[in-house]
């Protein structure tokens, strides 16, 4: 992408409603722009670091065997009805009538919809272990939306089911849950510590919540910092390996790790005090297993292995999808910008020139513009008439990892520069070695 020809509205002044990086940063760099309380437009930048995310989060849950569909974002009244949570749920759903006065909602979530559909095809045990999931967006009447994407009222949202036979195989996909978020985090750049935590208005007890630690987090965490040592890695896992499974889960929540819900003073005394700590988080996900909480009430049975019917035993796993675009910036950026772990960036790398005009030097950026996008890199050519000091800030503002800047000065040597975002750390090398440092 040239920037000359992209839309990337990017803001000088702090905007002074943000009060967290993630949410200043998103403002500035032109990544999202607020349309009412909570709701935000997803501007080009913003839209291309929501889809990287989406798409780590589709291709781990399809590795877990998980199958991708799409439910509305409209609901009917008569399903949450059917299963209670129609008048519990309160303030957060926004309620809406129809022309025919008709109640719907916009979903919060969806145990209920999903629930319809298993109990309207399904009726054999034959058809499990199964589960579903979606990437939809969400409305949540937050009393008080804040932090830009972090709290918004609507927001994406991973959500998945599991409907198993029994509570072991339903424990077993809610171990299976836990691997691949552990993963899909991981890709993104980023520590999600799971930690147990409570059931809320969804239910059941069985439940950890995944946490990245900020100060700038709304959750009270304390933890064992020995659990902060674990990474899953590149490891290979067998998905369907019950065993195997399990083991993860053991590994990653033996070491004490509690949101204040559940929090137990004695407990946490009995780490030593040197690695107790007490901290704040952000919920990046959640994982849930609640039994027949909702196939009981909505009659999601199926026949088991002697003929009888049983009520299939379900859970629940979703992933802030939006939140996880702020809480990556959160832990990921510096005084001059953000700084994109590789696995979501919004492109590959930025090239600056620096004497836009200059015949010899246009050219050699265009060309090293054209290989690098044909090696894949997706690069963003800053190509405008600004200043180098201007075209610099802007590249760490919007924190791609790799920077390659050409110049005539370099170019008398067959030199471009290639500057890590990271670090800061530059080397002197050809254009093509440039390209192929990057491919
Ligand atoms: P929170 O405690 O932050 O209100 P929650 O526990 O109510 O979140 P869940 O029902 O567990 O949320 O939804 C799954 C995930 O959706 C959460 O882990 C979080 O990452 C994300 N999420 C929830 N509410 C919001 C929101 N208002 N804005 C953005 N993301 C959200
Ligand atoms: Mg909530
Ligand atoms: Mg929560
Ligand atoms: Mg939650």
């Amino acid at each position: 992408m040239r920037l000359s020809r992209y839309f990337l509205p990017v803001l000088k002044e702090t905007p002074a409603e943000a009060q967290i990086v993630s949410h200043r940063l998103m403002l500035r760099a032109g990544m999202i722009r607020q349309a009412s309380a909570g709701i935000y437009s997803w501007l080009p930048l913003g839209f291309k670091v929501l889809s990287r995310i989406e798409r780590i989060v589709h291709e781990e849950q399809q590795r877990a065997g998980h199958i991708p569909m799409l439910m509305p974002t409209i609901q009917s009244a008569d399903l949450w009805r059917e299963s209670g949570r129609y008048d519990d749920y309160g303030e957060e759903m926004l309620r809406i009538t129809d022309r025919h006065k008709r109640d719907m909602l916009y979903g919060p979530t969806n145990e209920e919809l999903i629930t319809d559909i298993f109990r309207s095809y399904v009726g054999s045990y034959k058809a499990l272990p199964l589960t579903l999931y979606h990437i939809q967006w969400k409305f949540r009447d937050e009393v008080r939306p804040r932090f830009g994407v972090m709290r918004g009222r609507e927001f994406l949202m991973k959500d998945g089911y599991n409907f198993d036979l029994t509570k072991e195989a339903a424990l077993h996909a809610y171990n299976r849950h836990l691997v691949s978020y552990l993963r899909t985090y991981e890709r993104m750049g980023l520590q999600a510590i799971p930690m147990r935590a409570d059931g809320g208005p969804i239910g059941g007890d069985y439940t950890h919540e995944f946490l990245v630690l900020a100060e700038t987090g709304e959750s009270e965490v304390f933890y064992d910092s020995a659990i902060t040592d674990l990474k899953f890695g590149d490891r290979a896992i067998d998905y369907d390996d019950i065993a195997e499974c399990r083991g993860v889960l053991e590994e990653f929540t033996s070491r004490y790790a509690r949101t204040d819900e559940t929090h137990d003073e004695a407990k946490f005394a009995e780490i030593p005090e040197e690695r107790r700590r007490s901290a704040r988080g952000i919920e990046v996900g959640q994982i849930f297993y609640f039994g027949t909480k909702y196939s009981e009430p909505m009659g999601a049975t199926v026949t088991d292995e002697t003929g009888a019917q049983v009520a299939v035993h379900m859970g629940s796993h979703g992933i802030g999808v939006s939140r996880l675009a702020g809480a990556i910036i959160e832990a990921s950026h510096d005084e001059k910008g953000i700084i994109w772990p590789e696995g979501v960036t919004p492109f590959g790398a930025g090239v600056v020139n620096l004497r836009q005009g200059d015949a010899a030097t246009d050219a050699a950026c265009d060309d090293i513009y054209t290989k690098l996008k044909a090696a894949g890199v997706d690069p963003l050519y800053d190509d405008r008439e600004e200043r180098a000091g201007s075209k610099f800030a802007t590249m760490d503002l919007i924190g791609l990892p790799w920077r390659v800047t050409i110049g005539p000065r370099g170019l008398k040597s067959g030199q471009v520069e290639l500057t890590r975002r990271k670090t800061g750390e530059t080397v002197e090398l050809s254009p093509d070695d440039a390209v192929a440092r990057l491919a």
